[in-house]
């Protein structure tokens, strides 16, 4: 077991941990920063959505995390196990120790295969594939699609990127009317969620894709508890609807290809024309089962399980386990000289890269001054956050937002392009500007 020493630690060297130590290094010349990451491989996540559409190559999406990872900074190629906050000591896989004076908590978020029944088993084949885990088997189900029903679903867990979910299902339907899929083809929507989008005019234009540029078949309140793999079928029960809605089902009145579905209480066969009857009238705690040809799904998501058992995590609470920091100033609610970035944390916004860049600049200041015997008093992170929706194979609309769901556009950008419709420009950003924003620009520690 060797123990070695650096000033400032950072967990993770995925999008947070690489900007927040590629930041701190310009900031202040001589700091002694080391990076724990045990991958050899950086990936581009943001582009998985245009991969799993077969408009980019995964190969594009990775780079060699060496060339990540600032020259001036150590690179500890290894697992954290775990982090003792009070004796200021990280654990690794290996046994060796890593001492730190300040420590940035970066290591993403775990993807749950066991968190939904039946999923582990079902993942992988017959049609069942996901972006979050694998977007070449995406592509790979999406080419060989036939016709059939196209069911897009999410967990009830917090996930990263949530509008991820419903990109590939648009770039799905216009890859299905390319190929004059249509007539053959049902597209359903389920989310345990209540509405498309939440924030305005974003929320609008949504509307008008799913409902009439693609005609989705959409569930809201839908909660995914199981999937049967072997008789492609996908099974929720219903959540409780906001004060007094009761409109669960949404855009289902016409008389739709390949659909079936149950009621798995007394196996009644319910066709589409029917559903906003029967199906709107079905509430809280009501199972239903939707038929597949084939199923993208985000799975179930959690802080790391090592992470959650630390002194660092919510003990208790709706956010248990997510780490605990102060939600303007990044610092942990419980050690001064810890700090979180990214998807890991508990912060009550969309986890993204994007929101990363804003949340670097407010750890670094507040670090430093940390560093130097001050508070961290710079609430400079407003909960921003953004999602470049891609709506079809050459147009985008770019949500940007902030906490309670305000909306948080760019005001040069705002200046050349409506960022709240879907317009070529944006898809132009989407495919080429942001990741190169994102290597030469973001992982090299420019805050702009
Ligand atoms: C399909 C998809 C689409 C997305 N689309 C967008 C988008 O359009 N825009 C956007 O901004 N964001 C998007 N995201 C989300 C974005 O990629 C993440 O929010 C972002 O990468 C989070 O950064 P992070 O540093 O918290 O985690 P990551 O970037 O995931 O980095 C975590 C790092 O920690 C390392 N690590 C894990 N365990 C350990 C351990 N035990 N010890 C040490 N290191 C460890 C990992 O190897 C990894 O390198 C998307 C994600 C997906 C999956």
């Amino acid at each position: 077991m060797t123990t070695h020493k650096h000033q400032i630690v950072v967990i993770g060297g995925g999008t947070g941990g690489i900007m927040v130590a590629a930041q701190l290094l310009r900031a202040r010349k001589g700091l002694d920063v080391a990076i724990i990451e045990p991958s050899e491989e950086h990936y581009y996540q943001p582009a998985y959505t245009l991969v799993g559409a077969g408009l980019m190559k995964k190969s594009a999406t990775v780079r060699k995390e060496k060339r990540q990872i600032p020259k001036k900074a150590t690179w500890i190629k290894d697992y954290v196990e775990t982090i003792d906050p009070d004796s200021m000591e990280v654990i690794l896989r290996s046994g060796d120790v890593v001492a730190y004076e300040y420590l940035i908590v970066a290591p993403g978020i775990q993807i749950n295969l066991d968190g939904i029944e039946g999923l582990k088993e079902a993942y992988g084949k017959n049609g069942v594939c996901s972006n979050y885990i694998d977007p070449d088997y995406t592509w790979e189900v999406l080419r060989n699609f036939k016709g059939g029903v196209a069911l897009f679903t999410q967990p009830a867990t917090p996930i990263k990127c949530p509008g991820a979910p419903q990109k590939i299902m648009y770039l799905t339907a216009d890859h299905i009317r390319r190929n004059k899929l249509e007539d053959k083809t049902t597209i359903v929507f389920a989310t345990p969620g209540t509405v498309i989008f939440g924030t305005e005019p974003f929320k609008t234009e949504l509307k008008h894709y799913v409902n009439e540029v693609y005609d989705v078949a959409q569930r809201y309140g839908y909660k995914l508890v199981k999937i049967d793999g072997e008789k492609k079928e996908a099974h929720y029960e219903r959540l409780a609807l906001p004060e007094g809605r009761t409109d669960y089902v949404h855009n289902d009145d016409t008389n739709r290809a390949g659909f079936k579905g149950y009621y798995p209480e007394n196996g009644q066969i319910v066709e589409f024309a029917e559903a906003n009857g029967p199906l709107n009238e079905l509430k809280e705690g009501a199972r239903f089962v939707i038929k597949y040809d084939m199923l993208h799904l985000a799975p179930p998501q959690s802080a790391p399980g090592w992470f959650r058992k630390t002194k660092l995590a919510n003990p208790d609470g709706p956010d248990k386990g997510w780490m605990a920091v102060d939600k303007h100033t990044l610092q942990s609610r419980f050690y001064k000289n810890v700090f979180g970035a990214g998807d890991v944390t508990d912060l009550p916004t969309a986890r993204t890269g994007a929101a990363i860049r804003k949340q670097a600049p407010t750890i670094v200041k507040n670090l430093l001054a940390v560093m130097d015997g001050k508070d961290a008093a710079y609430e400079g992170y407003n909960g921003y956050s953004s999602c470049p929706l891609v709506v079809a194979h050459n147009r985008m609309l770019l949500a940007e937002f902030k906490y309670d769901n305000v909306r948080s556009s760019d005001p040069l950008l705002s200046k050349f392009f409506d960022t709240g419709k879907a317009s070529y420009p944006m898809w132009l950003l989407k495919r080429y500007g942001l990741p190169f924003m994102y290597w030469n620009m973001m992982l090299k520690g420019y805050n702009f």
